[in-house]
């Protein structure tokens, strides 16, 4: 991309939103809100993001004639999810500006990319070991010992593709399940807590972070952001820290996810605050940073849209505090008529209600 400050997009420029679930149904808002077109490609007809612009292409991820048609209608290009063809990406980046770049997309999807590029910028991760074959699962066993989780390196998302491991037994029994692709050891970690932090940066460099937010999972699926986090204001320090670095290191444009685990120090360890792992990095905008929507001036989606138009950056402020919490399968149902004042519903619109899936969330603000 251009790092020519003057080249602001222009208002009425048309975005290419890549992903049509509900995190491109809300940048696409965000977008329109800015004086922006979206059009969005989808290989899924049901898409949500469909809902709210009149612009779509629907076509698999990898279809390089529709991807040739969207690039042409778009003046910048965008993706909501990680799990796509990277060569997607490189081919769209030889047509038209996109951001996040192609070296994020393919770092953040397979695991063992990530963590060497962690550990590269010296940024603390749990022990891990990768496992091609059964050999090197014993082996990744006596390095890593149990409690571990076994994980596929790559499409995992919402817990996915892993497996927490604690005897032999389990370790053959989870590796039976997830062989056929690259496979990770982690340590298992006993975190005290986990928190996120939501960081921009735009084509200039200027960078921005929200608030850690404090999550809880239920069945490996995000259940509640709680902004501010429960952590010292030391540990809130470092987390923006490493999460600026990321977006360094990786010459990054856009919103990007960083999740860490919160966990106590050494007994013995001279520096007593809060030791941090980053566990998972995204190169989206992200599900623990929708409570921007009602409490910052500037939430995620809008500031992921300035960032990639070269726009300055928002104010990630925070005026009050937040509780979001996902809705997910059946909790929907009915949850329009249990709205009271303070609470901020965002429904996805997805026709079919499954168990698992996210189907709208709620910020609930407080003074
Ligand atoms: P992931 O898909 O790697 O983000 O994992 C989803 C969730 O599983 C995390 O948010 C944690 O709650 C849990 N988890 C994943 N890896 C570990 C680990 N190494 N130790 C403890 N919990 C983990």
């Amino acid at each position: 991309m251009s790092k020519n400050k003057s080249e602001m997009l222009a208002i009425g420029s048309t975005i290419g939103i890549i992903g049509g679930g509900q995190l491109g149904r809300m940048l696409a808002l965000s977008a329109a809100q800015l004086g922006m077109k979206t059009i969005i490609f989808c290989p899924d007809e049901n898409s949500p993001a469909f809902d709210v612009t009149p612009n779509k292409i629907i076509a698999p991820y990898d279809d390089e004639a529709e991807l040739t048609k969207f690039a042409k209608l778009c003046d910048v290009i965008t993706y909501e999810f990680e799990n796509l063809p990277v060569s997607s990406i490189k081919f769209l980046e030889k047509l038209k500006p996109v951001a996040p770049n192609s070296r994020a997309l393919s770092i953040s999807q397979d695991r063992i990319k990530e963590k060497n590029f962690l550990l590269k910028n010296e940024i603390k991760i749990a022990n891990f070991a990768l496992v091609q074959n059964e050999e090197q699962l014993k082996q990744a066993i006596k390095k890593i010992g149990y409690k571990s989780v076994l994980k596929t390196t790559t499409m995992g998302y919402d817990g996915k593709g892993q497996r927490i491991i604690s005897s032999d037994e389990e370790a053959k029994q989870a590796f039976e399940e997830l062989k056929g692709s690259d496979l990770v050891l982690e340590a298992f970690v006993p975190f005290e807590k986990e928190i996120s932090v939501v960081v921009a940066r735009n084509i200039g460099g200027q960078v921005r972070d929200f608030d850690a937010a404090e999550n809880i999972h239920e069945n490996h699926i995000l259940k509640t952001s709680t902004v501010p986090a429960n952590i010292d204001k030391i540990t809130a320090r470092r987390a923006s820290r490493i999460a600026q670095q990321i977006v360094g290191a990786l010459d990054y444009v856009g919103v990007l996810g960083v999740e860490f685990f919160v966990t106590k120090p050494d007994a013995n360890a001279t520096d007593q605050s809060a030791v941090l792992l980053v566990n998972e990095i995204a190169p989206r905008v992200h599900n623990s940073g929708h409570w921007t929507q009602a409490a910052c001036i500037t939430n995620q989606f809008e500031q992921h849209i300035r960032a990639i138009c070269n726009w300055p950056l928002g104010d990630p402020t925070r005026y009050c505090n937040v509780v979001m919490e996902n809705l997910i399968g059946d909790e929907v149902i009915d949850a329009h008529k249990n709205l009271e004042s303070g609470m901020q519903p965002h429904f996805y619109g997805k026709k079919d209600v499954r168990k698992g899936r996210k189907m709208a969330h709620i910020n609930i603000v407080s003074d």
